[in-house]
């Protein structure tokens, strides 16, 4: 079961996440290290009142490095909050986590007196990659603890922290086009609310612009066209996306296209910037 509050339940959605802060010392909140921004739910911020916060920005191991410190820093400016980028699956780099939780409620922290930790964050972040690696194998629950209206319940850490079993489940922002085309590129919601050649074509445009020699290097290019159907023709010759009459198969080349650069083999790519990531460019220049 996931606690959800979506845009249409404005108000029952605001009691929900009050409730559950109020109920908990230090919130996770999992962004996607590739695009912080259009990752989060700004709802969040106003919410969590002053309650600390860690931004986790997962999935790093996909994400540019010099990026990814570039946003730790700037989150950092802001008061109660910290971030740490991880990977989820890496149980090494998620204990980093729990020292920061520690770190963050040192009133508490030991078995009798634990931290109460909540997982929250769009769909796909890598929530419930994060809660079960933290879990571990002491899945062990700690009574059931209703919220008003979600079945959300503990369990025990066995390391001085408590963790909601359950993630709260954000709506993604989808007002500002850009950031929309951005979540379909990294996978984050599903192709099919946007065109998916569109997407691949997005992508396309914002590979030649930001990561230029990544895409030379993976699909064997000498030259990159700045028109994105052409760069995705291109690809498509790679990958022989092709149909009858030797022609590519634009949708199939997006979608190679799109599936090879949400695995990382194009290589470690973030598509927001701090300075740049509020609203930007537009999907209208491939539409
Ligand atoms: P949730 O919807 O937020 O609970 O996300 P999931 O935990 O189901 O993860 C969504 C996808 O991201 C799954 O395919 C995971 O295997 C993948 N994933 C989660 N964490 C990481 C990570 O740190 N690195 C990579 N490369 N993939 C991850």
């Amino acid at each position: 079961m996931t606690i959800r509050w979506y845009p249409g339940h404005m108000s029952k959605a605001h009691e929900e996440i009050s409730e559950l802060i109020r109920r908990t010392d230090v919130i996770i909140e999992v962004l996607d290290a590739r695009l912080p921004f259009s990752s989060s739910n700004h709802l969040l911020e106003e919410l969590r009142r002053n309650k600390p916060c860690i931004k986790v920005l997962n999935k790093h191991d996909l994400a540019d490095p010099a990026v990814t410190t570039a946003w730790v820093r700037s989150f950092q400016t802001v008061s109660g909050i910290r971030a740490l980028p991880l990977s989820a699956k890496q149980l090494a780099e998620v204990k980093q986590l729990i020292k920061l939780c520690k770190h963050l409620v040192p009133k508490r922290g030991n078995p009798g007196y634990p931290v109460r930790a909540m997982v929250v964050g769009i769909p796909n972040v890598g929530k419930s990659t994060l809660i079960n690696t933290l879990a571990g194998k002491c899945m062990a629950k700690v009574g059931d603890k209703p919220a008003i209206t979600v079945r959300a319940q503990q369990i025990d850490l066995r390391n001085g922290i408590h963790l909601f079993d359950t993630p709260g489940l954000l709506w993604p922002e989808m007002s500002d086009q850009g950031g929309a085309y951005r979540l379909a590129t990294s996978g984050a919601i599903g192709a099919n609310a946007l065109d998916y050649t569109n997407v691949g074509l997005f992508a396309a445009e914002f590979m030649v612009r930001r990561y230029p020699e990544l895409l030379k290097a993976r699909y064997k290019l000498s030259e990159l066209s700045e028109e994105p159907y052409e760069v995705i023709e291109a690809i498509g010759r790679c990958l022989g996306c092709l149909a009858s009459g030797g022609v590519v198969d634009l949708h199939r080349a997006a979608e190679a296209f799109l599936r090879e650069l949400r695995a990382g083999k194009v290589g470690r790519i973030s598509f927001e910037e701090p300075e740049t990531a509020i609203p930007t460019e537009t999907a209208a220049q491939v539409s």
